[in-house]
């Protein structure tokens, strides 16, 4: 290495580090994008559209639209939703299918949303509440129809047999008879 050389070298060097510095500077005034998550939870946005979790909508009178038709249970591609329902017999004595118990397993859930579109009241949707860590898989097991039934009106009891009350008279009848016949 000659000395025009050896000055060239030592000038590169300068001229890197005057550029590492200028890219280091920016950076200085740059706005911070990093969250410092959980601290900052309360100024957290969370896109409307994020499926955390599904769940049903209630109304403000604690009512849900599930009519257990079980479209989305059937739909579900990997058995994520299990539903158990009842008949039930209405006041004006018609049959109606109530919905028991509807079984939730976020911990299978692929977030397809194949269950809210099919949903023919749209009793479901998926909320965006990102935080479900829990500890054990069994609590991921939810049940979604977690409020009571309001209109659970029960079945009304069975009406009494006129043939069983009638009974009693009519042996009553026979034997007043077979007395008139002895006299
Ligand atoms: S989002 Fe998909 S996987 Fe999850 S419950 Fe609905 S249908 Fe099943
Ligand atoms: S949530 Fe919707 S699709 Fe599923 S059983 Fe209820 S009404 Fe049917």
């Amino acid at each position: 290495m000659n000395i025009k050389e050896y000055f060239v070298s030592i000038f590169k060097g300068f001229y890197s580090l005057i550029k590492g510095m200028e890219v280091t500077g920016k950076e200085l005034v740059t706005p911070k994008v990093t969250e410092q998550y959980p601290e900052n939870r309360a100024e957290l946005h969370i896109p409307e559209r994020f499926r955390a979790t599904l769940e049903f909508i209630y109304d403000d009178n604690g009512r849900h639209k599930c009519i257990a038709c079980g479209s989305c249970e059937r739909n579900c591609p990997n058995q994520t939703i299990s539903i158990t329902k009842r008949m039930v017999e209405q006041p004006d004595g018609k049959k109606k299918m109530k919905l028991d118990k509807y079984m939730y397993d976020l911990g299978s859930c692929t977030f397809c949303g194949l269950c809210v579109q099919v949903c023919p009241t749209n009793a479901i949707r998926f909320s965006n509440d990102f935080e479900q860590a829990v500890f054990t898989r069994e609590k991921l097991h939810k049940q979604l129809n977690y409020l009571p039934e309001k209109d659970d009106a029960p079945a009304p009891a069975p009406a009494a047999k006129p043939a069983a009350a009638a009974k009693p008279a009519a042996d009553e009848t026979k034997q007043e008879s077979q007395e008139n016949k002895e006299q």
